[in-house]
C-alpha cells in the first residue's frame, strides 16, 4: 500500500509538504506508522502541483525511493504550490516497476493518487491509461467517468472486486477529492488550508481519522464528508 497526501490552502513550499514534517511522506517511505499492507515505500514517488496562470499540474515522479532524490530535495524547498498531490509507492505483486506507474496520474486538469488494489479484471481496457500498472487503469477509468462521479465509480469497483482497496485522493486546484475503501485516510484543517493524507504527518490533536468507506470533497470552505453506501 502506497502513501499518499493532498495540499489545498495558502502557497507552501513542497519541502514543507513533502519532506520535513516529522512523518512526511519522506519517513513514511521507510517507516509508515499506520501502513496495513507492505513495509516500505520504495518503488518511486511522485508530486503534482498547480502553479498560478497554469491550469494544467507540474509533476515530477521517478521510479527511484524519496529517500535517494537529492536533487528533488534541493530544488523542493523553492517550488511552492496552494494544491498539491504527493505519493510514495510500494508496488503490488506483479505490477510494472516504472516512472509511468508511480502516482499521481494526470488528465487535463486532474492529479490522481491511488493506495491499493484492484484486480485489473474488473477494469475496463483503455488506450488513455498511463501504464499497465492497476493504479493507472483505475485512474483512466475515473478520469473517464468524471470526478463528480468518484463516489459511484469506487462503489462500483468495490461490488466488481469486493478485495479491492480503493483510497483515491484527487485534485484539481481548486478542490481535492478522497475515499476511504480498505485503507486509513487523515485530515487536518487549519487556518493555512487542509491537508489530507494516508497518515498523520505530526501528532497536531487535531488530526481527524475519515471512517473507512467515505469521501471527502476539500474546498476553500474546508472540508467535507459523507458515507459511500
Ligand atoms: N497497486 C498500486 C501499485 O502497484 C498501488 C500500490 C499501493 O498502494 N501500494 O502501484
Amino acid at each position: 500500500m502506497c502513501r499518499h497526501l493532498a495540499w489545498l490552502g495558502r502557497p507552501r513550499s513542497l519541502a514543507e509538504l513533502v519532506l520535513e514534517p516529522p512523518c512526511s511522506l519522506l519517513v513514511q517511505s521507510w517507516a509508515p506508522r499506520r501502513q496495513r499492507y507492505g513495509t516500505v515505500n520504495a518503488d518511486g514517488w511522485g508530486v503534482g502541483f498547480f502553479s498560478p496562470g497554469r491550469p494544467a499540474p507540474a509533476r515530477w515522479r521517478s521510479a527511484r525511493p524519496l529517500w535517494a532524490a537529492a536533487s528533488f530535495a534541493s530544488v523542493a524547498p523553492t517550488l511552492t504550490s496552494g494544491c498539491v498531490v504527493a505519493a510514495v509507492r510500494s508496488a503490488s505483486v506483479g505490477m510494472p516497476m516504472e516512472e509511468s506507474a508511480v502516482a499521481p496520474f494526470t488528465d487535463g486538469r486532474w492529479l490522481l493518487s491511488h493506495n491499493g488494489r484492484v484486480d485489473r479484471a474488473v477494469l475496463p481496457a483503455t488506450r488513455n491509461a498511463e501504464s499497465t500498472v492497476d493504479s493507472a487503469l483505475l485512474a483512466a477509468l475515473a478520469f473517464d467517468r468524471g470526478l463528480d462521479a468518484l463516489g459511484p465509480t469506487v462503489q462500483e469497483l468495490g461490488l466488481a472486486d469486493p478485495g479491492a482497496r480503493l483510497n483515491l485522493l484527487a485534485a484539481d486546484g481548486d478542490r481535492l477529492l478522497a475515499t476511504a475503501w480498505g485503507d486509513t485516510l487523515s485530515v487536518l484543517s487549519t487556518a493555512d488550508g487542509t491537508v489530507l493524507a494516508s497518515e498523520p504527518w505530526d501528532d497536531d490533536p487535531r488530526w481527524r481519522d475519515i471512517p473507512d468507506r467515505h469521501l471527502v470533497e476539500v474546498t476553500s470552505a474546508g472540508p467535507t464528508v459523507t458515507p459511500l453506501t
